[in-house]
C-alpha cells in the first residue's frame, strides 16, 4: 500500500541534515505506486535522496514523492535499466560485478537515479549523458513519455527536466563490457580522490553549491574571493574547498541562504561573475528566504 505521510519532518533524510516539516511525503515502492502517487498528486513534486537539495527549516505547504524506496534494476547485455530511485553507489557497484564500464562515477556520491538523470550528474570526467539511452517519465501535460537522449538537452549540470515538470520514473543505460577489475580499480580512484577533496556525509553537506561558469571553477574563483573563512552561524564554508557549505551544528535554512548570498556577493564583487547555484531549494514559507532565492537563483 502506498506510504503517504502528513506533517512529516524530513530533516534526517537530507545529506545537509537542514529541514523542516512537509505537508504530505509520499513515498512509493514501486512504479505502480509512483504511478498512483502521480495520479494522486499530480503537483506533488519528486526527490530522490535529497542529497543536492536544500530544504527550509521552515517546512513545505505541499506534497513531495521521495523515490528512494524504489530499488529495482536489472542488466541485459550491455543495457542497465534502473529505477528512479535506486542509488547510485548501488547501480555502479553492480554493474562493476556485471563487468559493465560507464558508471564509475557514480559510486562516490549519494544520489538517485531520477536525480542524477534530472541534474545530469557527473565526475572524474564521466556523467549520466554520456551513457544515457531513455528515460520513462512523466508530465502533467502528456501524461507518460519516454524521453530519449536527443529529447533530453544535456549539457553540464542540466536537462530538460529542469525547464519543464517531468517527473523521471526510470532510466536506461548503455555500457561497455570492461575487465572487473580495470573497473574496480577506477571506482577506487575516484573514491581516494574524494577522501582528500570532498566532505564526506560524516560532515552534513550537499556536495557543491555552485556550478562552475564556463571556463572557471566555482572553487578557485570563491577561494581568491576569500570564502574560505566565510560562515553564518553554524553553516560553514569548507576548510578544505570553497564551494562545500558543511552544517556544523544543526544551521538553519536561513543560515545556509545567507551563506550562499554572501559567497555569490564576495565573487561577483571581485570578479563580476554571479555564480549560479547548483543546489536545489524546496521550501516557499518564510519572507526572508523566499527574497534570499530570488537573489541567489534570478539570472
Ligand atoms: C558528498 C556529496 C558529493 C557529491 N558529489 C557530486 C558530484 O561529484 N557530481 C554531481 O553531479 N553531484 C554531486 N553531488 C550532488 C548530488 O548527489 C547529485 O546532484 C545527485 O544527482 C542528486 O540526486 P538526489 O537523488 O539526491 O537528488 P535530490 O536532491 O533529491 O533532487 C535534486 C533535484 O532533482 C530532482 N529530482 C530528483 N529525483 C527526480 C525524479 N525521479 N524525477 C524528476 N526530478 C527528480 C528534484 O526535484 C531536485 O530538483 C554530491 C552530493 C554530496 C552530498
Amino acid at each position: 500500500m502506498l506510504l503517504i505521510e502528513e506533517n512529516y519532518d524530513v530533516k534526517r533524510l537530507t545529506s545537509l541534515k537542514c529541514g523542516g516539516k512537509i505537508k504530505k511525503v509520499i513515498f512509493p515502492a514501486n512504479r505502480a505506486e509512483f504511478e498512483e502517487a502521480l495520479a494522486l498528486y499530480p503537483d506533488a513534486k519528486v526527490f530522490g535522496n535529497l542529497t543536492n537539495t536544500l530544504v527550509s527549516s521552515y517546512g513545505y505547504d505541499g506534497e513531495i514523492i521521495l523515490t528512494t524506496k524504489m530499488t529495482s534494476f536489472s542488466f541485459e547485455g550491455e543495457y542497465a535499466e534502473a529505477d528512479c530511485g535506486v542509488k547510485g553507489p548501488k547501480l555502479s557497484q553492480a554493474a562493476a560485478e556485471e563487468g559493465l564500464s560507464g558508471l564509475e562515477f557514480m559510486i562516490a556520491f549519494p544520489g538517485t537515479v531520477g536525480g542524477e538523470v534530472f541534474m545530469n550528474a557527473g565526475a572524474h570526467g564521466q556523467s549520466i549523458s554520456d551513457v544515457f539511452v531513455e528515460a520513462l517519465c512523466w508530465s502533467k501535460d502528456n501524461g507518460f513519455i519516454t524521453l530519449k537522449k536527443e529529447d533530453m538537452n544535456f549539457s553540464y549540470r542540466t536537462s530538460v527536466c529542469q525547464n519543464r515538470d517531468i517527473a523521471i520514473i526510470s532510466a536506461k543505460f548503455k555500457l561497455k563490457k570492461a575487465e572487473k577489475e580495470t573497473i574496480k580499480a577506477k571506482m577506487q580512484e575516484n573514491l581516494d580522490f574524494r577522501k582528500a577533496k570532498q566532505p564526506n556525509l560524516a560532515t552534513p553537506n550537499c556536495g557543491s553549491i555552485f556550478r562552475n561558469p564556463e571556463g572557471d571553477s566555482a572553487g578557485r574563483l570563491l577561494e581568491s574571493a576569500g570564502a574560505k573563512s566565510f560562515s553564518v552561524n553554524s553553516a560553514r564554508v569548507w576548510e578544505n574547498h570553497a564551494n562545500f557549505i558543511t552544517n556544523t551544528n544543526d544551521a538553519a535554512s536561513t543560515d545556509i541562504l545567507e551563506l550562499m548570498a554572501k559567497m555569490q556577493g564576495a565573487v561577483k564583487e571581485k570578479f563580476n561573475i554571479k555564480l549560479k547555484p547548483e543546489v536545489r531549494f524546496l521550501g516557499g514559507n518564510d519572507k526572508r528566504e523566499v527574497e534570499l532565492c530570488k537573489i541567489l537563483y534570478q539570472k
